[in-house]
């Protein structure tokens, strides 16, 4: 199964370093305790998995001091991964200034430690720092977004993500109705990536490869 690596940030595979294959199953109350190693860049991952207990499989998994592989294997054993360190990636994917890089990496912290109301506040302010970066006028985030549109920068679906963050965002920082959970927050860190990608990333992508052509052309 692919996740997301910690390390190098892509939906890697890992090969399990403890247990090894004949080794015994690591297991307390808490769930099975892996140390796995990232395909992509080798970096180690130290994960705890659960599985529930009251599912067939999970008895056969206990006796038989099978593997993760074999747990998988059952649909209402599924292992759920209920820690893991190192934690997501923590780096933003681009660095505009140093007070957006502090607000990402300080919305992915508080994240990792389940507070999502900060974490959704934070995410947000790396909206109004974009948004400010790319000349919005207006007063309010809302306005600034507007002007976004208005100059074709974001495009319509760019706005809709826009908007959400930013509402969620409000969400986290006043006593509104709509309460931000872990996975509403992780969500939000889908959703920033996504947006950066789109109006830095790809732009500079596509850019460099035009002055490639250009250049060759000639
Ligand atoms: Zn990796």
């Amino acid at each position: 199964m692919a996740r997301l690596c910690p390390h190098c940030g892509i939906n890697s595979r890992f090969d399990r370093v403890f247990p090894s294959g004949s080794g015994k199953n690591c297991n307390d109350e808490n769930g099975f305790h892996y140390i796995e190693c990232c395909q992509e860049c080798k970096g180690i991952v130290y994960s705890i998995w659960s599985v529930d207990r009251d599912a067939p499989m999970y008895k056969a998994v206990m006796s038989h001091e099978s593997t993760y592989q074999k747990e998988k294997e059952d649909e209402e054993a599924t292992p759920i991964e209920k820690f893991s360190y190192p934690f997501i990636l923590m780096n933003p994917p681009i660095t505009i200034s140093d007070s957006f890089e502090k607000s990402f990496i300080e919305g992915v912290k508080c994240l990792n430690v389940g507070a999502p109301f900060a974490s959704v506040v934070m995410f947000r302010k790396c909206l109004q720092i974009i948004a400010e970066d790319k000349g919005a006028t207006g007063g309010t985030l809302k306005g600034k977004l507007g002007s976004l549109s208005a100059s074709g920068i974001l495009t319509s679906t760019l706005e809709s993500i826009s908007d959400v963050i930013r509402e969620v965002g409000n969400d986290g920082a006043h006593p509104n109705k709509f309460e931000p959970s872990i996975d509403d927050a992780k969500d939000i860190l889908d959703f920033l990536p996504l947006l950066i990608n789109q109006i830095y990333i790809l732009p500079e992508k596509a850019e460099k490869l035009r002055v490639r052509r250009t250049s060759s052309i000639k």
